[in-house]
Order: structure tokens, then C-alpha cells, then sequence
């Protein structure tokens, strides 16, 4: 059994020493710079409130487990949990409408919820002025959590199963033997480790430090106060109950409130970001509690006049204290969990609330004592970020809007503020010359539509769809999809990561690590998965073969990389190279795609001489390239890579040469629309790691007969066993309800999945959507519907591929 040491004994701490021992990893020292169990961290004065629906499922399934987890706890008599409910206010329609929104996410990840009234909000809260509010959102399980109550009950049981726990040890180094972990240094001499897990919350990036490895978090101040006693709630709560009412958010105003015994707490996120200095913290030792700073009285003031709207009755008492409170927050709200890869034997779960603390904590334990995490984690990897989103600034800029926006209504497509532009593709000038609305994703500027094309829609009939799905949405999309189908379109796929392997075990090394037979002819193009050990799937990808020692693969992203390089043998025969940045790529398709290319090229791009699924260097127009006949929209063409430097003279190339033919820019949001047509997959959308690949239907890009590869063995098992849900098509019955991904589907009137990817399909004519159910509703034809803003939306399961089955538009 290895010897971990943790960092930490805030929640997250506590709670990994009982996961871990749980699992049998009872060699574990928690140290703890403060003293057990009121350190000074942020669990110690965490109001503990949590709601668990998240747009994240992850971060939904982790607050499920916390509250399960919680609920079950107690210390010396003393519940952990207290399972009041939450109740989310609307003081305005848009708020309101959102709620209905958030109550079909609730029902897609599982959990209880209910629209009430303004009426049944102030039945629920008697101190809430019902005129001001349209209703709410009532979930009966959500509650509150005692963090320091948990963390010492979690202590507790690991203590029993042999962790120790040590008060006012101050880690002040990490050190390493041939660069992994090997002792926790402290104040008061070292502990031996073969696993360090960092749990120090937002000191996070001090520890980091130590093994020169970024933590890309902010500690920020959040302000968090109590009033005076509340008559109204004198005798309604004792010291032993705390609290009964259900926890409140008023998000119109970044506020939420929760009882104590008679007075009431007050959060807000409305005031003014306030970035805090490790540095300045760490300067004053002094402190009992380190992570309350001084009050900001100017700062709250609004929050208060708010509160006094809202809670009129809040009138009889006073703010009698407060403290600036500090926090984590990172680029995207997520939390990181992982391993270090310069530092081996140093994981972290860091910016990590309380709501998710349990389920992150069993998360981290699984993948360290199981090798996997049950959960799909590709959201809080550690590793999901690209180099720019990891650079100080970025991280800055990017985590003080996450504060800001914390209480926001999010948009599925919207992007990101700043810093914009940052990632730009070589086709940039020209996109915006042709009006390119961008959207951000991985940092990169990506087309959606272009107003350029705009004239061309006048000719489309186009059913009405509501304003949510109208948002980041153009009807110019259609024309770009009609373009598409009908004469041919430019996509610029360059953001999407390219990686080259090569080398003399570079075939080998694939072979190994995915489900497909990379053993064929250089020219050859397959689409495959990668898989982890449980047969989850990883990725998938597109993986040429341009030489015997050389590939390249079109992958999903930096967790990608970061999974291949993992996997390399050690002998240093395969070398993994990003090139994502030093190239560029377009794709060309329609079916007057050949037309286009071939004039500018002496190389046979013919069917016959060129087949489906087949890559070759060739010049294009003066340009070197490397063309991949494949297509993700289900049409005639190639994705065509070049370097850099010389894309944009192959755009403008390629422009020019299909004038004649119509030719189009194109954007993401056709491109959308016509892969879901095709029931292409978007990996992380339409399936994570937590499926494999017979129920997500991409079982035929395995090859059982090939030999080894990582996650075979358990794919034998995994066929032969039926599995309760199935990845499939649905078609709504009217063409205008259009939803966005995430919603819930039902049967009867019965909960039976959730959609992934959803588009108006423009060939179809269709609305379309692709959704994991319940495997006993999954025959073609079976009515559904679709539960969008409270509305349900009949559907019926259909047969898949939706759009040319017979794939006689690529294979001409
Ligand atoms: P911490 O509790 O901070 O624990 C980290 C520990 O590491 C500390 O005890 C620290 O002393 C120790 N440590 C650091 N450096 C060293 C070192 N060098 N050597 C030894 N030990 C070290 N979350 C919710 O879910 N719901 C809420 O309602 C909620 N409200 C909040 C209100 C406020 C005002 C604030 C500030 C936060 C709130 N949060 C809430 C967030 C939540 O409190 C934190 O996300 C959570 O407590 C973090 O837990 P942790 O164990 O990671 O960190």
C-alpha cells in the first residue's frame, strides 16, 4: 500500500483520508498547517449551502454523492446534513424562464425538483416579499452542509482505519527522487510519501510552487455576513436544528441566504472581484483565519439594500458581521483534479466546493487506488487546458470573470469575454471580411456564420424557433448548410488539435492504444476510439498513416495529448509532436468539391484515384498539403492541412477557384447541423469515458480481431452484456421546436434520458436531436418527448444514420 500524504484537512482533505482508507490506502498523513478541525481554510466558516443542479452533470453527480454521502454522517449525535431543500427565486422573466430550464437539467441528471408559485415561495419563506418574485425552483433534497461537522466525522473513520491526522504542521516543501514525490517537508520535519495529494484549497498554487508545477487558480475574497436576530424567526430553530427553512438564491442579485438558528447569513457575488495575494496572506502568520479577511462594509452595501427588498422583514435587524471570506475560482469554474505530469506522485483536487467535496474526493480515490474514476472527469482534468489557458494572465482574466458571472444566465453557446481574439487561424482576415460571427472554444476565434452569406437566405423556409435557440444562431446557417449539400463550402477546421506521431514504434504504440487497424498501407485514413482499461471511451479520433513511421492524428483536444504521451513507451521510439499551431486546415465539401480542387492540383483527386478514407501530399495551387478525403458533414471532399504560413494563400486559392461554383464560407453552426444529420458523434457531448463503444454506437470502429489494444478485455464482456441505455436519434414531430442539448426526455410521462447534441436539421427539414435512453424505449418509432423550458416536445426515436444511409454522396 503506498504511503500518501495529504495536504490539507479542510473538506476536501478530510474527505479524500476517508475515501482513500475506505479503499484500503491506510498508510495516509493528513498534514494540516492549522489546527484539526477549524484550520483557518475555507470549510471552516463555509455556510455550507448546496444545490446540486449544475449544467455540468459531473458537478450534479458529485453534489448527489456529497448529499448522500452527508446525509448518513454525523458527529457525536450531530447531523452533518440537513436536508432543508433549496428554493431559487425569479424576480425576473428571464430569470423565470431560466428556472423552467434549470428544472428539466434537474430532471435529466436525476434530480427532484419543482416550479412553485410565488404564493408556495413565501409559504416555503414567509420573509420574502411574493410581489417581487415570479416563483421558484424547489428542490426538497438540496440542504445545507455542517463542512467542519463532515470533515471531522470523515477524519474520524479514516482515522479508524489508520490515517493520522497532524495539527500545525506546515508543509514548506515537496521533496523529489528521480523526480518523483518522495517526502512532505514540514516545520516539523518530513514525512515520507510516494503519493502527495494537494487538498490546500485556494493556497493551492503555494504548494504547487514547491514542485514548480502552475496551479491555475485565483484566490479571491467573497463577501458573507449575518444580521442581527430576525423576530420572526425566534423559536422557529434551536441550537441543535440551526436551520429549517430551505435555502435561498437570489441570483437576480448574486445573493443567497441561509438560517442561523434566529439571524440570517448572507452571501453575495454582486460585489466588485477582489483578487487576493497569496504572498500578502502568507505575510501575516498571526492570523487564526487566514481566510477571512477584513470586512468591506462599502462593498456589501448594495447587497444589503437588495436583501431589504427582497426579505422586507429584514427591516427589524442590522448586519452585525462579516467577512471578505477567500475562495478558489479558476478559468472555467471547474474544479483540478490530477496528477502532475513533470512531478509524478502529485495529485491535487483543488477549487473544489463543498457541495462537490465528497464526490470529488471518491472521484480522486478511485483513480488512485482503481486506476480510473467511475465519473467522467474530463471536465475538472487537471490537463484540459491548452498552454495559452494556462498562462498566468489568462487564468486572471478568465477566473475573475468566472466570479462575476457565477449567478449569471449562461447560454449553452456562450463564449467567452475575454481575452479575445486570442487563437486565430491563418483564414482570420478573411473571415472577418466575410462577416464571420466567432464564437471562442480552446481560446480560438471559430466562424459560426458568415453575414456575407446572408442574401441567400431570403430563398429558405425556415420553421420560427424560440428566442433561447435563436441566441448565438443565425438563419444564415441554413443557407451555409444548403451551400453545403448542394455546391460546396469552406470550413475552417483548424482549431481542431493535430498531433504527428512518428517513429519507429509509432505503429506499435497506435496499435496499443486504439480500437482500429492501423496496420495498413501509408494513405490510409481510419476513424477510431481511443479507450481506457473499462472500455470507456477516451476519444475518438482520426488517425492517417502518411508514412510507416509517421502519423497524424485529428484528436479531441489537450486531454488527448496529455493521454497518448502518458501511454509512450519508454525507449523513446515514438515521439508525439502538437502541430496544431503550425498549421492550419480547411475543409473543402460538396459535391462540386472536386471540381474545385482537382483543376488546382496535378495529383489524381478522382474517386478511383483517390479514394474514400485516403490521405496524400500534394500541391495545391503552389501550396504543399496533405489531403484527407473524409468528410464530418457527409459530403464530397477533403480536409486539406498545410503549414501556417501558407494558408492563407491556399484559402484565398481555393476561393477564387470555386467562384464559379458558388463556392461558400461556412460555419460551425451548419457544420452542427449536418454532422448530427450523419449521427456523427461529438466526443464529450455525445459520449465521455463513462460509455462504451457498442451503447454509444461506434461499435464499428472497433476491430475485436487486430490483438491487444487498451480496453479490449473489457470490451469482450462489455458486448456480450446488455446495457441499460443506448445512444439514439431522435426527430421531433413539429420542425420549430428546436432545444439545445441536456434536456430530458420522457416516455409516458416517466424520466428515461437526456438529450446530448440537438439542430435543426436543414436537409431534413427536421428538428433533430440525439439522446441516451433508457434501452427499453429505444426502438425506432417509439413516441417520446422532450421537456424544453417546461413544455414537452413530442419526438420519436429514429433510425440512424438520419441523412444518406447509403453514403452515396461522400463515395462518388
Ligand atoms: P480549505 O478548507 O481551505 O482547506 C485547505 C487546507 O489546507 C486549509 O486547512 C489550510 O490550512 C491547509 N493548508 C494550506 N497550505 C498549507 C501548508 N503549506 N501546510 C499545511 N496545510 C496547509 N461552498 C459551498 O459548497 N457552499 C457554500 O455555501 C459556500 N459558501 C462559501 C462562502 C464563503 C464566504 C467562502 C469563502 C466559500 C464558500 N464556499 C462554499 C466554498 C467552500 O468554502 C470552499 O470551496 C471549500 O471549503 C474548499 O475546501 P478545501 O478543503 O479545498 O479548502
Amino acid at each position: 500500500v503506498p504511503r500518501v500524504v495529504i495536504i490539507g484537512a479542510g473538506i476536501v482533505g478530510c474527505s479524500v483520508a476517508d475515501e482513500l482508507t475506505e479503499r484500503g490506502w491506510t498508510d495516509v498523513t493528513v498534514v494540516e498547517q492549522g489546527p484539526l478541525f477549524t484550520t483557518g481554510g475555507s470549510s471552516s466558516h463555509a455556510p455550507g449551502l448546496v444545490f446540486r443542479t449544475n449544467a455540468s452533470r459531473t458537478l450534479t453527480e458529485f453534489g448527489d454523492y456529497t448529499v448522500r454521502k452527508f446525509r448518513d454522517l454525523s458527529l457525536d449525535g450531530k447531523p452533518c446534513f440537513r436536508p432543508v431543500g433549496g428554493l431559487e427565486l425569479a424576480t425576473t422573466q428571464e430569470r423565470w424562464d431560466d428556472l423552467r430550464r434549470k428544472s428539466g437539467l434537474a430532471a435529466s441528471w436525476g434530480i427532484r425538483s419543482e416550479l412553485l408559485s410565488a404564493d408556495d415561495c413565501t409559504e416555503l419563506w414567509p420573509t420574502v416579499d411574493g410581489e417581487q418574485i415570479f416563483g421558484g425552483l424547489y428542490t426538497p433534497d438540496d440542504g445545507l452542509a455542517t463542512a467542519l461537522r463532515a470533515g471531522e466525522a470523515q477524519a474520524r473513520r479514516a482515522s479508524g482505519r489508520g490515517a493520522v491526522f497532524l495539527a500545525h504542521h506546515t508543509v514548506l516543501d515537496i521533496e523529489r527522487r528521480n523526480g518523483r514525490v518522495s517526502a512532505v517537508v514540514t516545520d516539523h520535519g518530513a514525512v515520507p510519501a510516494d503519493i502527495v495529494v494537494s487538498a490546500a484549497g485556494f493556497w493551492g498554487p503555494t504548494i504547487g510552487r514547491m514542485v514548480d508545477v502552475d496551479i491555475p487558480l485565483l484566490p479571491m475574497a467573497h463577501q458573507y455576513a449575518k444580521t442581527t436576530q430576525l423576530p420572526e424567526l425566534v423559536g422557529l430553530n434551536d441550537e441543535h436544528t440551526e436551520a429549517r427553512r430551505p435555502i435561498l438564491r437570489h441570483q437576480d442579485a448574486d445573493l443567497y441566504f441561509r438560517e442561523h438558528v434566529d439571524r440570517l447569513g448572507i452571501g453575495s457575488y454582486a460585489h466588485r472581484p477582489m483578487p487576493v495575494d497569496l504572498d500578502d496572506l502568507a505575510a501575516d502568520p498571526s492570523s487564526a483565519m487566514p481566510s477571512m479577511l477584513t470586512f468591506t462594509d462599502a462593498d456589501f452595501d448594495p447587497s444589503w439594500q437588495e436583501s431589504l427588498r427582497l426579505l422586507p422583514g429584514l427591516a427589524d435587524t442590522k448586519l452585525d458581521e462579516g467577512f471578505n471570506g477567500v475562495m478558489s475560482f479558476t478559468s472555467d469554474g471547474m474544479p483540478l483534479i490530477g496528477e502532475s505530469r513533470d512531478v509524478p506522485g502529485f495529485w491535487m483536487a483543488e477549487a473544489v466546493w463543498v457541495t462537490h467535496s465528497a464526490g470529488v474526493a471518491k472521484a480522486l480515490a478511485e483513480w488512485l487506488v482503481d486506476g480510473r474514476p467511475s465519473t467522467d472527469l474530463h471536465e475538472c482534468d487537471l490537463h484540459r487546458f491548452e498552454p495559452v489557458q494556462r498562462d498566468p494572465q489568462y487564468v486572471r482574466q478568465r477566473a475573475t470573470d468566472a466570479f462575476v458571472e457565477v449567478y449569471d444566465v449562461v447560454h449553452p453557446l456562450q463564449p467567452a469575454e475575454h481575452p479575445r481574439p486570442l487563437r486565430t487561424s491563418p483564414f482570420y482576415p478573411r473571415q472577418q471580411e466575410l462577416g464571420a460571427f466567432f464564437l471562442e472554444a480552446g481560446g480560438w476565434e471559430r466562424p459560426h456564420w458568415y453575414e456575407s452569406n446572408a442574401a441567400s437566405v431570403d430563398e429558405l423556409t425556415l420553421p420560427e424557433r424560440g428566442d433561447w435557440a435563436s441566441r448565438y444562431w443565425s438563419p444564415i446557417a441554413a443557407a451555409e448548410a444548403e451551400a453545403t449539400r448542394n455546391r460546396v463550402a469552406l470550413y475552417d477546421m483548424t482549431p481542431l488539435k493535430r498531433l504527428e506521431i512518428r517513429g519507429p514504434g509509432a505503429l506499435e504504440f497506435l496499435q496499443r492504444m486504439t480500437t482500429g487497424q492501423m496496420n495498413r498501407k501509408p494513405g490510409a485514413v481510419g476513424y477510431t476510439l481511443l479507450l481506457d482499461e473499462a472500455g470507456g471511451i477516451r476519444s475518438d479520433v482520426t488517425v492517417a498513416r502518411l508514412g510507416d513511421d509517421v502519423f497524424q492524428a485529428g484528436v479531441n483536444g489537450a486531454l488527448d495529448l496529455d493521454w497518448l504521451q502518458q501511454h509512450l513507451p519508454a525507449d523513446g521510439s515514438v515521439a508525439i509532436r502538437d502541430i496544431t499551431t503550425g498549421t492550419c486546415c480547411v475543409g473543402v465539401w460538396g459535391p462540386s468539391a472536386r471540381a474545385l480542387v482537382q483543376p488546382l492540383t496535378t495529383e489524381d483527386f478522382s474517386h478511383e484515384g483517390f479514394g474514400f478514407f485516403k490521405a496524400r501530399h500534394a500541391n495545391i495551387a503552389g501550396v504543399p498539403v496533405t489531403a484527407m478525403r473524409v468528410s464530418y458533414v457527409g459530403e464530397l471532399g477533403w480536409e486539406i492541412y498545410a503549414d501556417a504560413d501558407v494558408g492563407l494563400r491556399l484559402w484565398d486559392s481555393l476561393w477564387e477557384a470555386g467562384e464559379h461554383l458558388g463556392v461558400t464560407a461556412a460555419g460551425r453552426s451548419a457544420f452542427n447541423s449536418l454532422r448530427l444529420e450523419k449521427g456523427y458523434r461529438a466526443w464529450g457531448t455525445d459520449m465521455t469515458a463513462e460509455h462504451h463503444p457498442y451503447e454509444a454506437g461506434v461499435g464499428f470502429a472497433v476491430r475485436m480481431t487486430k490483438g491487444d489494444f487498451v480496453g479490449r478485455s473489457a470490451l469482450d464482456n462489455l458486448a456480450a452484456q446488455p446495457t441499460g441505455r443506448k445512444l439514439v436519434p431522435l426527430v421531433f414531430d413539429h420542425p420549430e421546436h428546436v432545444v439545445m442539448g441536456k434536456e430530458p426526455v420522457y416516455h409516458e410521462g416517466v424520466p428515461v434520458g437526456y438529450v446530448t447534441s440537438a439542430a435543426y436539421g436543414y436537409t431534413l427539414r427536421a428538428s433533430i436531436a440525439y439522446a441516451w435512453i433508457d434501452s427499453n424505449w429505444t426502438d425506432p418509432g417509439t413516441q417520446v418527448h422532450v421537456e424544453y423550458f417546461g413544455q414537452a416536445y413530442p419526438a420519436s426515436v429514429a433510425t440512424e444514420p438520419l441523412f444518406d444511409p447509403e453514403m452515396t454522396r461522400i463515395r462518388r
